[in-house]
This record gives C-alpha cells, structure tokens and sequence, in this order.
C-alpha cells in the first residue's frame, strides 16, 4: 500500500513561510505534495511525472492575470523547489486548443514565450494537458499499481468495476498537444471524474486544493493496489538456476558493448540488482516471451531501451564468443528495429548506439548499463519497477503495453532526446577508477579529483570508519569495500568487488602505503617484510588483477601507482620503506613494457612531503625540530618554496590518467628537488 504522507502541521508551516500573498501559498502547497509524491518511488522515479496548480497574480503593471505553475524539464519531483515549477501565462495557452495541430517545437515556443521568468526551464511537455484541464491541482504520476493497470487489455472494464465513473480512460496518446486536447475532451465528458487513468502510459488526479487532489491519488493507487494484491498469483516455484559470477560475466560485457560503441566512447557501467522478486521473476517460464513485450510507460525506452538483453547459458558465464553472438543479435535487432520505423516518421532520424540499456541474467538479477554509474543505477531503477509492472499485470490479464512504433517514436522524439542532456561529456566520463588507500588524504583527494572529470570511483581502504565518511562526502554512486591489502588475496577481491559494483576497471590507482622506519644494520627482517607486503607486494597484485579485467575488456585501460621520492633519492633510517618503493618504481616499467600491445598504459607518480597518515603533524614538528626550522618552513622546503597537498598529487593522477601517449613514465610532485628528479 502507499502511504498518504500528508501532515498538516508541516503544510500550515510551509504555508506560513511563503507569505502574504495566496498565489505564494498555493505554490508553497504544490511543492509540498509534489514532493511526497516524488519521494515514493512506487509513485514515481527518477523525473517521471509532473503537477501543476492554477493560481492570479497580478503583472508588472498591476494586470491580473491567470498563471498556471507547472514542472519544468530538469527538475525531479521528489526534491523540487518553487523555481521547478516555473509560471505560464494561462490564458494564451487555453487559446491554443482550438488548434487542429501543434507541433512540439511551435508547442515548447508558445510555452517559453508565455513564461512569467524568462530565465525559467521549459515547462513538462505535458503543460498544456494540465491548462485545459479546468482544476487548481492536478497531479500526473507513473505509480507502479496504475502502470499494471494501463498495461492489460481489459482494462476499461476493470477500471468501471474499480472505480465505477468517478475514474475515466484516455486512450494512447503520445504527450504532447493532442493528448492534452484528448484528456480534456474525456474530462468534459464525464466533468465529475477525479481522476484519469492513461491507457499505457500513468494517472492524473486533480481537485480544489493541494489536499484534495493528492488525497485523491494515494487513494485511487490504493484501491488498485488491494485489488492487485487480491488477484495475485502465487510465484511459480522458481527453478534453480546456478548464479553467473559477474566478475566473470562483466568484463567479458562490457568489451563485447564497447565493440557495438565509437571507438573513443567509454565503456557502459553496469548496476547489478539481485533481489529475490527479481530472480524469482527470471525464474519463470515465460521469461523470455515477456521480455519481448516492451516498457511500462514509454519513458522508460529512454533510460533502458528495449527489450532488455537476456542472457544464459555460456553469455551468462562470461564467455566472449557467446557474449559477442548475443550483443550483436541485439544490435542486429535494434538495426532492424530502427529501419522499420524510422520511414514512418516526419523527420529523417539519426539511430543511436544499438546497444541494450538492461539485461536480465537468470540466477544472477537484472542490471542497467548506462554512460555512467549515475546513467545505470536509473536504468537499474526502472528495469525493477517494469519487472514489478509486468509481475502485477501478468496476474491480472496480460501486459500488452504500447505498440512497437508508439515506442519507436517516444525512444526517438526530439523533446525526449532532450532530457538526455546535451554537450560533451567530461573527459573520464564513464571510466571507472579503482583507488587503493581511498580513504587517506592522497586516496580521497585523487577519487575527488577523478570524479570531478566524470569517472565513476570505487575506494578499498583497511579502515571501515575512514572508508564510510570518504563515501559519504562522494555521493551516492561511489562504492567502496574494506579490505586488509597484505592479505594476498585482497588484490583479486578488490578488483572483484568493484567489478560487482560497476562492471570492471579502467583506471586502478594503486595508492595504499605505510613507512617504517630503522637503520639498515638493525632493521630485523620482519619489519622489512611487512614493509615489503604493502609497498610492494599490494601494488603488484592489485596490478595483476586490474591488468587481466582490463584485457577481458579489451579497451586498454590505466594503471597508475603512488611511488615515492624514496625510491630513487634514500632517506637516512628510510630503507624498510625505500627499498620497496624501488621495486615498485621498476614494476611501472616492468608492467608499461608488458601492456603496452594491449593498450593498457603504466605510469606512476614520486610525491614528497605531503601531510597525510604517512607524514603526520606531530613527525611534521619532529622533523621541522631537528632541522632547526619551523613546520611551515619546512613544508615549504622545495624548489618552488610552496607546500605541496595532497590535491597537487591527485592532479598529477588526473593528468597521467588523461596523458593518451604516455607510458612508463613517473611523474615528480615534491615542489622541486634536485636530488629527487629523474633523469
Ligand atoms: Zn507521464
């Protein structure tokens, strides 16, 4: 069941806070449900759905005039602000109904030139659906329960039994003016309706006030909703399916993806679901004719394209041969698909990637494949909600959704193609790095950096607190494990656990490390050891491991490691850490020379002097102190005479990560010493 979030107290507040003026408060309620109604993802998800309210205000020359505020493109209902719901003028839109036709360019135009803010975002291309709609409130969502609804043949009469006639039908209709002019032909029709359902497509609801027509949603998803959990069937016993490694399983993906992609594009990113309602629903029979059958609402086709790729037998278990005859199968299909439809259409289109944007993998769970992890957790999101959709339908009739050139037109409508933002990406958009020691001052500043340029971010460190706040402040697609690298097996999970999370590797930022300290002649063996264990040993497997996802993958790669000044340039009672350090600045060239006929590039970076878990405040004094100076001078004992932080080292990985032609290189980062530079 949803639940009605409603609370007066926190209505009357907002109330209170918007003012004097009613038109102000109007809007303050609109925001208010609009976002208990963006907040429930069974209502809605990720910039699906929109509402409006009617309000007068008076003009610049003291004119009333009648506004309609409704969701602007680019705002998400759950977190929208007063500025996403930008105000049109009313009554030039209503003028427009007479219209035989409108196209979506001249439609997008007269909304813009009817903005009370001409710096607002373009009103929901269903604004004009909620002009000639006559109500102060409408609210338009994709709730999962209605999705299942509009998706069966019999819907019309399930509906009359539901809600008798106090819910009506609009048939399908792609958004846009003659849907708006449609919806409100049905309305005049039957004027005491509170609701509508949209035949493939979602449902409105709408009233006198914010109240009323939010109540009316909540309520009339909820008598489907009983009537859905009613007529559930039982899931059928699932047969036991062995579960595809997707450490095995991605790799091999994404390099048979990147083949069907331009040259230059990233490779997609994956976000894997394994809930049991989906396995379960893998598990059917059926399975592979309902993933034939197409989206929910046709929004989705943007974010996941259909149908999802399914994938068994030896694709499932990362075989390439089979990986490559599935992803071109799907090519082939999409081709074909694309040559069918697009003659059909006003305006020459241009196909894009013919490549899935989900997959469904029996045993293993659904994932969406996007640009980005961003791209493939929405991708991720909607394909779970379908699987619900088709779930709640098939036990109510059958999911027939939208016809194949209704979706041909919605995946290819130039207002949709919109939403997928403009511009080039950022430069490592899509790559995904892997960084060692994440959680330090070197590892947080490098993942802040990478990610700044795009990559999608997966931190190992040993310390879970640390690990848990350095995720925090990166946003919710980064991921991160705890894992103890002089564990010899730590390197294999660690390029494990972030293939699980995104899909594989493309640059591994081997940056974990520790000194000891100790003159030669006592050093005892095993602090040299431990020494060796994490300077080198950590380095090399953590190496091994990205170097053989990212040859799966086939796409070169990068692989990057935090040396040291000490390699080259001792430090008196510095050995234990020096000389591991040493042999890890000849593994950067052991490892350019080995990959570089698979593209895969090797640099490193010497840093000196950077205040971090290695060179704390207190060895700062201690050192400062037997120096004779004090700590900001010798933190400034450099060429340059500046401090060196840990942000300049991060800018240096960014920079070698970016560098196309450079391999086998090690860059310095100390402000300038002499006795420290190569070469
Ligand atoms: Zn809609």
């Amino acid at each position: 069941m949803v639940e009605n979030r409603w609370r007066d107290d926190e209505a009357q507040r907002l109330v209170d806070a918007a003012g004097a003026d009613p038109a102000d408060q109007a809007l303050a309620l609109r925001v208010y449900t609009s976002r208990l109604i963006g907040g429930d993802p069974d209502l809605v998800m990720h910039g699906g759905g929109n509402t409006s309210c009617k309000v007068t205000r008076r003009d610049l020359l003291g004119d009333e005039i009648r506004v309609l505020h409704v969701k602007g493109s680019g705002w998400d209902l759950g977190s929208i602000e007063a500025p996403g719901l930008p105000g049109v003028r009313l009554d030039p839109l209503l003028r427009l109904r007479p219209l035989d036709r409108l196209s979506d360019e001249d439609m997008v135009n007269q909304l813009r030139c009817n903005l009370l803010d001409s710096s607002s975002p373009n009103p929901s291309v269903e604004t004009l659906l909620h002009a000639f709609l006559p109500h102060a409130f409408i609210d338009h969502s994709h709730a999962t329960a209605m999705l299942a609804l509009a998706n069966v043949p019999e819907v019309e009469a399930i509906v009359r039994d539901l809600f008798g006639d106090t819910v009506a039908i609009v048939p399908y209709i792609m958004p846009g003016f003659g849907l708006s002019k449609a919806a409100a032909e049905v309305f005049e029709a039957k004027p005491d309706v509170t609701g509508m359902l949209l035949v493939n497509h979602g449902h409105f609801t709408f009233g006198d006030t914010a109240r009323v027509s939010y109540d009316r949603m909540i309520d009339q998803v909820n008598v489907v909703e009983a009537f859905l959990a009613e007529r559930a069937t039982p899931r059928v016993a699932a047969r036991a399916i062995e579960p595809p490694k997707p450490e095995r399983l991605f790799p091999a993906l994404r390099g048979a993806l990147a083949k069907h992609r331009d040259r230059d594009a990233a490779m997609p990113v994956f976000d894997l679901r394994s809930a049991e309602h989906l396995t379960a629903f893998l598990a059917r029979d059926d399975m592979t004719d309902l993933s034939t059958r197409g989206v929910a609402t046709p929004d989705h086709v943007i974010r996941t394209k259909a149908p999802p790729l399914v994938l068994q037998g030896a694709a499932a278990d990362g075989d390439c041969d089979a990986l490559d005859r599935a992803v071109a199968a799907w090519a082939d299909a999409y081709r074909a698909y694309f040559e069918r439809n697009a003659p059909k259409t006003a305006e020459p289109k241009t196909m894009l990637d013919p490549t899935p944007g989900l997959a469904w993998v029996p045993g293993l769970g659904i994932f969406g494949i996007g640009s980005n992890a961003k791209a493939a957790r929405v991708a991720a999101d909607l394909g779970d909600q379908q699987i619900r959709v088709i779930e709640q339908a098939e036990s109510i009739g059958a999911f027939r959704p939208i016809k194949e050139f209704d979706l041909f037109e919605t995946e290819y409508w130039s207002l949709e193609q919109a939403k997928l933002g403009k511009g080039k990406p950022p430069a490592l958009n899509g790559r995904v790095a892997l960084i060692s020691g994440g959680a330090g001052a070197i590892g947080r500043a490098t993942a802040e950096a990478v990610k700044a340029k795009g990559a999608d971010v997966f931190l190992v460190d040993a310390d879970q607190a640390s690990l848990d706040a350095a995720l925090a402040a990166l946003g919710r697609d980064a991921g991160g494990a705890v894992l103890d690298l002089t564990d010899r097996d730590a390197g294999d999970e660690a390029v494990a656990a972030c293939t699980r999370r995104f899909g594989g590797v493309d640059i591994l930022v081997s940056n974990a490390g520790a000194a000891w300290g100790g003159a030669m002649v006592d050093l005892d063996d095993d602090t040299l050891r431990t020494s060796f264990e994490l300077n080198f040993f950590a380095h090399q497997h953590m190496a091994q491991a990205a170097a053989k996802v990212m040859r799966t993958q086939g796409r070169g790669g990068v692989l990057l490691f935090n040396v040291s000044k000490q390699a080259i340039n001792p430090g008196k009672n510095f050995g234990a850490y020096g000389l591991p350090k040493a042999a890890t600045f000849f593994l950067v060239r052991q490892y350019a020379l080995e990959l570089g006929g698979d593209g895969i590039r090797v640099n490193g970076v010497n840093a000196d002097r950077i205040r971090s878990g290695l060179l704390t405040d207190a060895m700062i004094a201690e050192r400062a102190e037997a120096r004779g100076v004090d700590t900001q001078r010798y933190m400034e004992g450099n060429l340059l005479g500046r401090e060196v932080e840990a942000r300049h080292v991060a800018n240096a990985f960014v920079d070698l990560a970016l560098a196309e032609r450079t391999t086998a290189h090690v860059m310095t980062v100390d402000g300038g010493n002499v006795e420290a530079a190569l070469r």
